[in-house]
Parts: structure tokens; C-alpha cells; sequence
């Protein structure tokens, strides 16, 4: 299938792992923008009709639209719960992407930062906000200044660098660094939608929301409902690794997994699948006739998430990926939390055990017990996502547990 460059060829997610993108070439209406020609995004998508804040949460809790960052928080109720607040809210669009292996939200960007800005501007206008942001890497903030420079109705939006760990994409680390503080995970005794860090109610969202709100606000939630498969929408899906090209692609929500790699150009047979990214499960090939949607993926482990599917070929070894994945989570720890910063270390090197094919017969009851001993435990969800990981792989791959026992696997 031929695709076209995106401009972010170059770009990597998070400013440190380039990514050669290409934009499969079917489309939807997130991907269809062409930069930051005001101009001829208003010839393609038409104004933007204002709606009051009670108006906007109808239409949101109708659309069914939920977060795109990997929460999967149902917007209008998000909305509803800001606009119940006494304080005027700050509103903060989210383009950190955190997650090595995404890159949809820098495309989104690159590709459509009007139909970002008029989802911001929707929820500004909708909750009267005190402050508007939108946080993105340095190698978005070019075309989104551009953009926004345009723009008479968006001088209030502010652009903030966004930090370049794993876990500055979290919400709460966002709003942390919105607000000044050290852009870290915090305690949320209260949700950030009632009272964030510098006690006004935050509405934070991933850049690709804002942009579904915007389509939403034009066109209606039934033809939003339309879009998807099993559920509403279209997501935006980073598709990595064995493929014939790595590209972002937008698919309806709920196409088969098998589908949205074919927009990659197909992987080689005997291949598997991570879905879900560094908080996802595993499908093999024979089973990819499954919905990317939560609730057919929940049977292999695997999410939706971020949007996130990355192959790993016949001649890859996925348990070495493993080990890898999470020796890069441990050390992603804020280093905040006790369970976490000391917890995956541990639960990283169980699993290199597995990997070096020196691990006894119950490794999994070990590994499954560190995995316990993190889960939930801290203050953000970056340690029940590596753990949900470690169970997982193990999970999907007894037979390489023992070719690894038996120094049979010798892939890198
Ligand atoms: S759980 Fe880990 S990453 Fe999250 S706040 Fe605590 S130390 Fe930081």
C-alpha cells in the first residue's frame, strides 16, 4: 500500500528515538489536514459552531468519545465534572507522548495542529478557562506557533515544552509542569478535573481528543458514532517493527488488528503482536482477526492504550524485547515511590532471568509475585503497567520460556 511522508520523518516521539512516519494512505478526517494553512483547513472542515458548556457535554456524552492518551476516560463526563467547579479551569491539550513507540500525536501535530486548536478553543470557550496550554516536544512547537500565529481567536493558547521521560506524559505530571512544579506524577486524593496542583480544576486531555472534539462540535455525535466499528470514533494507531513500513495510521475503532497491520504493508508470517504498547498484551498472528477495541482485547492482556501496535518477527525474540521493555520501565521510575523504585528493578531482573534462560521452574510465580507487590502501589500507574506487561509476555510465550532454559534461542 503506498503511503505518504509525513513531515515528521525525522521527528521521534519523544525528541531522543527517530522515527521514519509515513501516514497510511486511507486517512480519516484526523489525518486528513495539511499543516498549518488556516485557510485551507477552514475549506476542509467549515467554521467552528460555539456551544455553551452544557451543550458541549450533551454532545460529548452522546458521541461516546474517550480519552485518546491511553486512559480511555469518557470526555463528557470529564467536562461535566470541570464545569461543576466553583474556579474557572485551565485547560491543557497533551502532546507529551511518553511512550517510545508512539508517534501519532507528533504526526497529529505536524499534520493538523487547526483541528487541535479548535478542540482547545471549544473547551476554553465551553468552560470559560482561566488558562490555555498546550504542551508539545520542541519539534512540534515550530508548526504549532505557526499555526497559532495565524490565529487572531487562539492568542490566549500558550505553548509549553513537554518533558522527555516515560511517565511526563501522565496527566498529572503534565498538569504538575503546567503549573510550575517538577513535571513529576503526583498524589490525586482529588481528581485533577476538581482541583490540580495549583488549585484549579484542570481539563486534561491528549492532543487527539481536542482534535475529536472539534470534529464532534462540527459534525454532529451521531456521524462520530458512525465513524467506529464496535465503538464510536476513529483512533490514530502507531504501527511499528516487522512491517513492510512503519506508519501512523487512522483506523475505526474496533477494525481487526490484522487490518490495521496490513496498513503497514503486512509482517512476516509466524509473527506477533504487541498491542497496546508498554502497558499492552500480546496476539499472535493467528489471532488477529480480533476488534482493536478494550473490550476484545481484554481477552489477550492487550488495550487499546495509546494506540500502539509494534510486530515482532519470526526472527526476533520477543521475550529478549521483553526483558528490554521493562529494564527501560524500571528505569523510568520518578523514583517517588518506594514499590516502584525499588519493585521493577527487582521485577526487571526476574525477568532478564527468564531472558538468560537461568530462571528455575517457578520464576512465574516470581515474577507474578513482584508483579503484585508493585501493582497499585503507587502514585501513578506507571508501575501497574509494567507489571501488567511482565504478566503478559510470560503469559503469552511458555514455549520460549523453555527454549530459553534449554539455550535454544539464540534471536536477537
Ligand atoms: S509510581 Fe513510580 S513513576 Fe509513578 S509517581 Fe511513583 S515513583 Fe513516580
Amino acid at each position: 500500500m503506498s503511503t505518504r511522508e509525513a513531515d515528521t520523518a525525522t521527528l521521534g516521539p519523544i525528541g531522543r528515538r527517530p522515527l521514519a512516519m509515513t501516514i497510511a494512505d486511507q486517512a480519516g478526517p484526523l489525518l486528513a489536514g495539511r499543516g498549518s494553512d488556516l485557510a485551507q483547513h477552514r475549506r476542509l472542515y467549515g467554521d467552528m459552531p460555539a456551544h455553551d458548556g452544557t451543550a458541549l457535554a450533551r454532545l460529548l456524552d452522546e458521541s461516546g468519545l474517550t480519552g485518546r492518551g491511553g486512559g480511555g476516560f469518557p470526555t463528557g463526563t470529564k467536562l461535566r465534572t470541570v464545569l461543576a467547579q466553583r474556579r474557572r479551569p485551565v485547560v491543557i491539550a497533551n502532546g507529551s507522548e511518553g511512550e517510545p513507540l508512539s508517534a501519532k500525536d507528533c504526526t497529529l501535530l505536524t499534520v493538523n495542529p487547526h483541528l487541535v486548536i479548535d478542540g482547545v478553543l471549544a473547551v476554553a470557550q465551553a468552560t470559560h478557562a482561566a488558562e490555555v496550554v498546550i504542551v508539545v516536544h520542541d519539534a512540534q512547537a515550530g508548526i504549532l506557533r505557526r499555526a497559532l500565529g495565524g490565529r487572531p481567536d487562539a492568542a490566549r493558547i500558550t505553548v509549553t515544552s513537554a518533558g522527555d521521560r516515560f511517565i511526563s506524559g501522565e496527566a498529572s505530571a503534565v498538569a504538575s509542569r503546567v503549573e510550575g512544579g517538577d513535571g513529576l506524577p503526583f498524589d490525586r486524593t482529588r481528581p485533577i478535573a476538581q482541583e490540580g496542583p495549583g488549585r484549579r480544576p484542570l481539563f486534561v486531555g491528549n492532543v487527539e481528543t481536542f482534535a475529536d472534539i472539534a470534529l464532534i462540535a462540527r459534525f454532529g455525535a451521531g456521524w462520530f458514532r458512525r465513524l467506529g466499528g464496535g465503538e464510536p470514533g476513529t483512533r490514530l494507531v502507531t504501527v511499528t517493527g516487522d512491517v513492510g513500513h512503519r506508519c501512523v495510521a487512522e483506523v475505526p475503532v474496533g477494525e481487526p488488528v490484522g487490518r490495521i497491520i496490513e496498513t503497514a504493508g503486512g509482517a512476516p508470517r509466524g509473527s506477533v503482536a504487541l498491542v497496546g504498547g508498554f502497558s499492552g498484551g500480546w496476539i499472535g498472528e493467528t489471532d488477529w482477526d480480533v476488534a482493536h477495541d478494550d473490550s476484545a482485547l481484554s481477552a489477550y492482556g492487550a488495550r487499546v492504550g495509546a494506540g500502539i501496535v509494534h510486530v515482532i518477527g519470526p526472527a526476533r525474540c520477543p521475550l529478549r524485547f521483553g526483558g528490554s521493555v521493562l529494564a527501560f520501565l524500571a528505569a523510568q521510575s520518578a523514583g517517588q515511590c518506594g514499590p516502584c523504585l525499588f519493585g521493577l528493578p527487582a521485577l526487571s531482573a526476574a525477568f532478564d532471568r527468564v531472558v538468560h534462560g537461568v530462571a528455575g521452574p517457578h520464576v512465574q510465580q516470581r515474577v507474578g509475585d513482584l508483579a503484585a507487590a508493585v501493582d497499585h502501589r503507587g502514585m501513578c500507574h506507571h508501575p501497574d503497567g509494567a507489571a501488567a506487561f511482565a504478566r503478559a509476555t510470560l503469559a503469552a510465550f511458555p514455549d520460549e520460556i523453555i527454549r530459553h532454559r534449554n539455550g535454544r534461542c539464540h534471536r536477537p
